[in-house]
């Protein structure tokens, strides 16, 4: 099979025929049928974060498939269904975390194309207790964002607490925003987006954003807080960039949440003052649960949300990456797999 292999943190990725893996007991294989690109895959094949893929690895984790082969024992879904592999890929199902249903945090969990090979290949193995179910009318291509990007923001919005027609602000309208403003507007919410390129921002209108502010040209707390009388009560940060989060907090209404989801490599600076005498809380949140997969792919099935996406094979990673990395990828692209 071709994949598409990080040899090297920095480098650009390998293009090479590997063998198809076999399902072990427990396991499925998945024949690739699609694969979102995600900022996610770009961090991974350049070594961002403390706790790094071991190389050689196959970055990819919004990847859909059917189910072409199973290991011994596997009941929950049958050869031909169709799947996702996304980032939680498995967990251990057992300590307080996955009994409490925060699974994505669980000490065990493994993260497709991370710690275990991804969607840049034609064929990937997968747990089939943690696939998700792609529900019928849904193409491959068009679900392949909503199992990492739709999930991600869908979660994220609900951990802001925002409720129906309040404010929420979403920075960077790219393959995370583009997906967050239509689940934001689905859930009610007034969505001002925020960017630092004008071509995302006038998509974003489009999706839906009530109001929108270039990050690039001023200071987006005040120019917020006086469109809305005081902030977002929700903020939600998904851009990759530093500058952003410090920017977040100061969007952030008295009382209000700001979570962040972005994950540029590094810290930003915190102003205390603003946030204790405004009871701001700040929190982190990491993709998705099972049930907030079945939920954020309902909104897809439901044409409440829908993925702008751009199809590119598998051989064009690279020059995919080099747009990624520079903003220059309007929503997101989806590897394309030949059917036969
Ligand atoms: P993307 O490149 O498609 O989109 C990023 C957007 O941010 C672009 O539109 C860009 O113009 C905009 N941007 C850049 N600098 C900005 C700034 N200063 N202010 C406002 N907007 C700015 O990336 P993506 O695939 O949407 O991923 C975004 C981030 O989310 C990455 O860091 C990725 O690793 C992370 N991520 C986190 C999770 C999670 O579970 N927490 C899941 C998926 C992705
Ligand atoms: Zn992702
Ligand atoms: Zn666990």
């Amino acid at each position: 099979m071709q994949a598409a292999v990080v040899v090297e943190f920095q480098k650009a990725l390998v293009l090479r025929e590997a063998v198809i893996p076999t399902p072990g007991a427990g396991q499925i294989l998945v024949k690739t049928e699609a694969c979102g690109v995600c900022h996610t895959d770009l961090h991974a094949a350049h070594g961002d974060w403390p706790l790094k893929p071991a190389l050689p690895f196959i970055p990819g984790h919004e990847a859909i498939g059917v189910v072409a082969a199973m290991g011994a024992g596997v009941s929950l879904v049958k050869e031909g269904d169709r799947v996702g592999v996304p980032w939680l890929y498995s967990a251990c199902g057992h300590c307080e975390y996955c009994l409490a249903g925060w699974e994505t945090v669980c000490a065990g969990a493994q993260f497709g194309g991370y710690t275990q090979n991804g969607g840049f290949a034609e064929y990937l193995l997968a747990d089939p207790n943690y696939v998700a179910h792609i529900p019928a009318g849904l193409a491959a291509a068009e679900a392949a964002p909503l199992i990492c990007a739709g999930i991600t923001t869908y979660k994220g919005i609900k951990e802001t607490g925002a409720k129906p027609g309040q404010w929420i602000a979403i920075s960077g309208a790219g393959g995370l925003g583009h997906l967050a403003i239509q689940y934001a507007k689905a859930m009610g919410l007034l969505v001002c987006a925020i960017d630092v390129d004008e071509g995302k921002l006038a998509h974003a209108t489009r999706l839906g954003a009530d109001f929108v502010i270039n990050a690039a040209t001023g200071d987006p707390g005040a120019a917020l807080k006086k469109e809305t009388r005081g902030g977002a009560h929700g903020v939600l940060i998904t851009a990759p960039s530093l500058a952003a989060f410090k920017q977040g907090v100061g969007m952030t209404r008295k009382r209000g949440t700001c979570v962040l989801v972005g994950l540029p490599p590094g810290e930003f600076p915190v102003p205390l003052f603003d946030v204790v005498a405004n009871c701001i809380t700040i929190r982190g949140s990491f993709v998705g649960t099972r049930l907030d997969m079945a939920e954020a792919l309902a909104f897809g099935a439901a044409g409440k949300v829908k993925a702008d996406i751009e199809l590119q094979p598998l051989p064009a990673i690279n020059s995919i990456f080099g747009r990624l990395e520079h903003g220059d990828v309007p929503s997101r692209v989806v590897l394309e797999f030949p059917a036969s």
